[in-house]
């Protein structure tokens, strides 16, 4: 619009010039030496509108041609590019389909047409390890490591091969790099946790927990459960670096954020009975036995050795079973008291409640108990022994299992000690270790169960089951196919 009022000004300039030149007629006279001449005045400026216009057709031819050799050029660092690029993305499709070769070749191309390390170390070192040059593909990392661009691909490549090779210190070491650059990034948090809890550094692990769940890298409710873990896991480290009354506010801590997680209930009983807090013990006990019994409460409950009288014990465990009437470990702490205190009847009633007739398959402690049993109130020792040879196939007793790798441990912890799986150890009967079908030589003559199964079942070995019981026998009982207890977790 403005260029059309501009163009209609102009030429009305024009037609009101052409008719002032009309109106006004002259001529530009010319001399040189003798010759003299006349240009009418409309000829003279046509001339000069003319040789303007040529002048500025040449400064245009000028200034193309100045800037031709540039164009070329730019032209061709154009196209390098293009080939520079597309050779990045072949590079990179080639180790996305394991081509270590092809993933190489275009690393070297795209590195030369390119000409920018920081796009192509990263491709450089995946198609190194592609072709299974760790030392190169460690020499790229550490030299993104130099650049604030590449800085953190750097670290996460050298993280990841400390982690192949098992070491968790440089792993934890690049992690914790990681973290300072990029605070806020989901897996950066997930790993350094994963590793801090590998090495045990359970406060940092928490405080690592937190921020990711924070950040929702961690789902809130898997956080929580979590936490009681790692709280558990500080209880250990302070009462490893000799901080009793820190373990113990760890262990109440990780109560509170879950009050059935059995490794807690008996960490926290276990600690205040150390420390000397039995005044609450039994309550917080029976309390915790409505939820979560344990063998390892039973001692705790009545605080151990000979502190009270056998009838006195008698009573307190009656007073824990009606807490949780149902559970077997209920009537197994019972029996055990009844039989300390001699009183035969009750015990037996308690223990053929769990289920020690011909047809059962009573666990292996049952079958031991049973055995005391025989040999306190009849001294018959065929029934002693026969109940021996029961206990020595039966179903073990239960001990803290790996559900990642199935190893038994006696005590709970954080990790397996095996295979370092975080939070796997569940109370229950180890699976490959499952009763044997039930031994038809309980209802043989003592005299063939000696010939064939018990030969190994020596008098020594007899005294030796006879002793009062030690903590393996009060671990609850199996059932015949006893699911995991998950506690635990
Ligand atoms: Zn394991």
């Amino acid at each position: 619009m403005i260029r059309t009022i501009i163009f209609v000004a102009l030429a009305a300039l024009v037609v009101v010039g052409a008719v002032w030149l009309a109106e006004h007629p002259g001529s530009v006279s010319l001399a040189w030496g003798d010759i003299r001449g006349y240009i009418e005045m409309p000829a003279v400026l046509g001339g000069l509108v003319v040789f303007a216009i040529m002048i500025a057709l040449l400064y245009r031819l000028w200034w193309s041609a100045r800037r031709v050799p540039k164009a070329i050029s730019n032209s061709r660092q154009r196209g390098k590019k293009e080939r520079g690029y597309k050779a990045l993305t072949q590079g990179m499709v080639a180790v996305a389909a394991g081509d270590a070769n092809e993933a190489r070749r275009q690393a070297q191309k795209a590195d030369i047409l390119l000409g920018e390390p920081p796009l192509t170390m990263l491709l450089s070192a995946q198609a190194a390890q592609l072709n299974g040059d760790e030392a190169a593909a460690s020499r790229y990392f550490n030299a993104m490591l130099k650049r604030p661009e590449t800085a953190f691909l750097g670290l996460r490549g050298l993280l990841m091969q400390a982690e192949r090779d098992g070491d968790t210190s440089a792993a934890l070491a690049y992690a914790d790099r990681a973290k300072t650059l990029q605070p806020k990034t989901p897996w950066v948090l997930t790993k350094l946790f994963d590793l801090q809890v590998r090495k045990g550094q359970w406060q940092a692990a928490l405080k690592t927990l937190d921020q990711a769940i924070k950040l929702n890298a961690v789902k809130q409710d898997d956080g929580q459960g979590l936490r009681s873990a790692i709280l558990l896991g500080c209880s250990i480290e302070a009462e490893t670096a000799g901080n009793k009354s820190a373990a113990l506010s760890f262990a109440e801590k990780a109560l509170k954020q879950n009050p059935n997680h059995l490794p807690a209930i008996v960490r926290r009983a276990t600690l205040m009975s150390e420390a000397g807090k039995t005044r609450t013990l039994p309550k917080l006990i029976k309390e915790a036995w409505a939820t979560a019994p344990h063998p390892m409460l039973v001692s705790l409950y009545v605080g151990g050795g000979d502190a009270l009288d056998a009838l006195t014990r008698v009573k307190k465990f009656e007073e824990l079973r009606e807490v949780n009437p149902g559970h077997p470990e209920s009537s197994i702490a019972l029996a055990r008291a009844l039989i300390d205190a001699k009183i035969w009847g009750a015990a037996r009633s308690h223990l053929t409640a769990l289920g020690v007739g011909p047809g059962d398959n009573p666990p292996s402690r049952v079958c031991r108990l049973m055995a005391e049993l025989e040999e306190g109130e009849t001294g018959d020792i065929d029934a002693v022994r026969s109940w021996l040879v029961r206990a020595a196939s039966a179903a073990p007793d239960p001990a803290w299992i790996c559900a990642d790798c199935g190893a038994a441990h006696i005590n709970w912890t954080p990790l397996c000690s095996r295979c370092d799986a975080q939070g796997a150890l569940d109370w229950r009967i180890p699976e490959h270790a499952n009763a044997l079908p039930k031994p038809e030589m309980a209802a043989l003559p003592v005299e063939d169960i000696g010939e064939t199964v018990a030969e190994d079942v020596s008098d020594d070995v007899l005294k030796q089951e006879l002793l009062p019981p030690d903590s393996a026998e009060l671990a609850p009982p199996p059932e015949d196919n006893p699911p995991a207890v998950n506690q635990s977790r």
